[in-house]
């Protein structure tokens, strides 16, 4: 067993996760003499330059370091100052985020176009009704044409998203008129996304794009090219092609992991390798393989997004977030972990050899060193998953290390979207998000949080997630997940209705006459986009302003770690929404970037960044932010008169 050196470990497991089930997998790994990120992230100290972004590395005449402590003292060789150099930093960052998303959206894009090919033969269009939906929703005339007439057109729409090099992006179409106006006004409404995260590469160049304010429209067209773009695309065709999520009871945490199954794990962000698992392991052939190797059957279990999207889509288990990953290996009852792309460790390698499981790369643009790679190819899925359940039958036959599997499963309902809010507050045949504004215009309903991104081992795995969505439903803010976050609320049994009670009055009053949670679970990183267009529709519905920036709602990554999230974050702040990041920024405060930032560009008509460590610090200047939106909406008195109406009936019942 290849083992590192544990002993320097002191800090208490209790302090590295509140997931209990984690913490009991750290535990053994300490024992067992193997280092998992929890325990790398606490001993990596972080460089106290780069973690304010103060230095830059885009040309060998460098790398410059400025002093984060006094920035405007020194510029690079080339003259670049603090500004500039973390402009280009952040851009780059967003560059690196928006490409994945694209990538992942072009991908997703590729598929359909198989399917329609009829090249591909295993996958289908599964919902038409939102395929002619979506169709419609970007000016397709759907009357009298069959299903893959339609779904050529949109295919041929969509591309575009990929590959204009002029006008518009379709999906900004769906954006509030006045938010598109700003876009317009302003030069960000994104084209391509290949040419904007070109441009944006190119920009940041050294000797090219040296006005921070200039590079910040680029900036904000590369995200709007993710939220509008390839993450919409991803996520409207995935539902089109594997079926449309509703909500949906799921197990999560490492107790759904069985000791007497064979237990195959799909890690990574594209769906439809999980999705050809999935036919897979319900093949009699491989059930009765399974069965004569003396396992009771073959257990397919999530991480991750691609867990988090499949446990929307169809009810899979999900095994835990980004910061149990490497932890989950620790069981001993993984017989494979599959992965594709995106929040894959390269750590994961080395845990995998201690506990003889297999790790398998199964994507062409993304191999790990020490890993099996068995590549999928969607025109013939069981080439790869027929072999990888080969691969964990055999490993299960032959499972020589001791298994520990941690007790721990909740349940929770997963698998809302845009769609069914819609349905769930407005009911089958008048399906409409006016009672939801009418909610939050009585006061019911304060405004509406996204909640969403990584868990970073910087931090308490999960602490940041649950200590702020409990203080945000505590003040009537109803919540939506996305990603690892919804994983971390759902371990801590906050999205069923029965955690009704812990929201405020208003909210708890809406979720108990509704039956719905307080927390609603989205989806994966790119269904962040479910909330774009629910934000839209609300716009849309009326009462609550013209454009996204006038809607009392706010977001938060609390434990972010990725260039993705960061361009989350920027197309969320580009499209109008106040964004809180936890843990810390890639900035320096009071610097002419930072200000632009955290207030400038809300003045130019966008939201704005805002960032603390406090949960309780994050959801005060959330509902903070909420409050003076209600205010310039007029609806700051209709609260006080609800709640105090409210109060009044429960003295009154009492
Ligand atoms: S681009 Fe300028 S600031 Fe950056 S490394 Fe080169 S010389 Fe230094
Ligand atoms: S939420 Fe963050 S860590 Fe989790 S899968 Fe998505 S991008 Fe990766």
């Amino acid at each position: 067993m290849a083992k590192e050196n544990t002993e320097k470990i002191i800090v208490s497991a209790k302090d590295r996760t509140m997931c209990e089930a984690t913490q009991q997998m750290l535990e053994k790994a300490r024992r067992d003499g193997v280092k998992l990120d929890l325990d790398r992230g606490y001993e990596m100290k972080p460089c106290p330059i780069g973690v304010e972004s103060a230095c830059c590395k885009h040309c060998y005449m460098g790398p410059c370091r400025l002093n984060p402590r006094d920035p405007y003292k020194k510029v690079g060789v080339c003259g670049a100052t603090i500004d500039t150099i973390m402009a280009r930093n952040f851009g780059r960052n967003v560059a690196a985020g928006s490409a994945s998303h694209n990538d992942h959206g072009r991908h997703i894009l590729g598929l359909f176009k198989g399917i329609i090919d009829g090249k591909v033969k295993d996958f289908s269009i599964d919902d038409t009704i939102k395929l002619e939906r979506v169709a419609k929703s970007l000016g397709i005339d759907v009357e009298g044409k069959e299903v893959l007439q339609v779904a050529k057109e949109l295919h041929d729409e969509l591309e575009k998203t990929f590959s204009n090099v002029e006008g518009e992006m379709p999906f900004t179409r769906l954006a509030p008129e006045a938010t598109q106006e700003l876009w317009r006004k302003e030069g960000i409404m994104p084209r391509g996304a290949m040419l904007e995260v070109m441009e944006l590469m190119s920009r940041t160049h050294i000797g090219c794009d040296q006005d921070y304010n200039n590079l910040m429209k680029q900036i904000s067209r590369t995200a709007l090219a993710d939220g509008w773009g390839g993450s919409m695309v991803a996520t409207e065709l995935s539902d089109i092609m594997f079926g449309t999520p509703s909500p949906t009871l799921s197990e999560v945490n490492m107790g759904v992991l069985k000791e007497d199954q064979v237990n195959i794990i799909v890690h990574g962000h594209e769906p439809a390798m999980f999705e050809g698992m999935l036919m897979a392991v319900n093949d009699p052939f491989f059930i009765n393989e399974a069965k004569a190797r003396g396992a009771k059957g073959i257990n397919l279990v999530g991480m991750c997004c691609s867990g988090a999207e499949m446990m929307s889509r169809h009810g899979v288990p999900h095994a835990g977030s980004f910061g149990s990953t490497e932890a989950v290996i620790v069981t001993g009852a993984v017989d494979a972990m599959v992965v594709d792309i995106q929040c894959i460790k390269q750590g994961l390698a080395a845990v995998a050899k201690c506990y003889d499981t297999h790790l398998i790369t199964t994507n062409a643009r993304a191999h790990i060193e020490g890993a099996t790679h068995i590549e999928f190819d969607e025109r013939d899925p069981r080439n790869c998953t027929d072999a990888v359940l080969s691969k964990a039958i055999a490993r299960y036959a032959s499972r020589s290390m001791p298994i520990e599997i941690p007790k721990q499963v909740q349940t929770g309902v997963q698998g809302f979207t845009h769609e069914y809010i819609e349905y769930m507050l407005g009911g089958t045949f008048r399906g409409s998000y006016s009672p939801l504004n009418e909610n939050i215009i009585n006061g019911r309903i304060r405004g509406v949080a996204g909640v969403v991104g990584c868990t970073n081992p910087k931090v308490k795995q999960d602490s940041i997630h649950i200590a702020l969505v409990r203080e945000l439903i505590k003040n009537d803010v109803l919540v939506l997940q996305t990603g690892c976050s919804q994983i971390s609320l759902a371990k801590a049994g906050f999205l069923v209705p029965e955690a009704a009670p812990l929201a405020g009055p208003g909210l708890s009053e809406v979720c108990e006459t509704v039956g719905m949670p307080p927390v609603l679970g989205l989806g994966s990183c790119v269904d962040n986009t479910r909330i774009l267009i629910a934000a839209s529709a609300m716009v849309k519905a009326g009462g609550l302003g013209n454009s996204l920036a006038d809607l009392p709602v706010a977001g938060c990554a609390p434990e972010w770690m990725s260039e993705k999230a960061l361009a989350i974050g920027q197309y969320f702040v580009a499209s109008g929404v106040y964004t809180v990041f936890g843990i810390g920024f890639p900035s320096i405060k009071d610097t002419k970037f930072h200000n632009l930032l955290f207030d400038g560009l809300e003045k130019q008509g966008y939201g704005k960044w805002g960032t603390a460590s406090d949960p309780i610090e994050i959801a005060r200047m959330m509902i903070a932010h909420i409050d003076k939106k209600r205010k310039q909406l007029g609806i700051d008195k209709t609260r006080e008169r609800t709640l105090v109406d409210m109060s009044d009936r429960r003295d009154l019942a009492s």
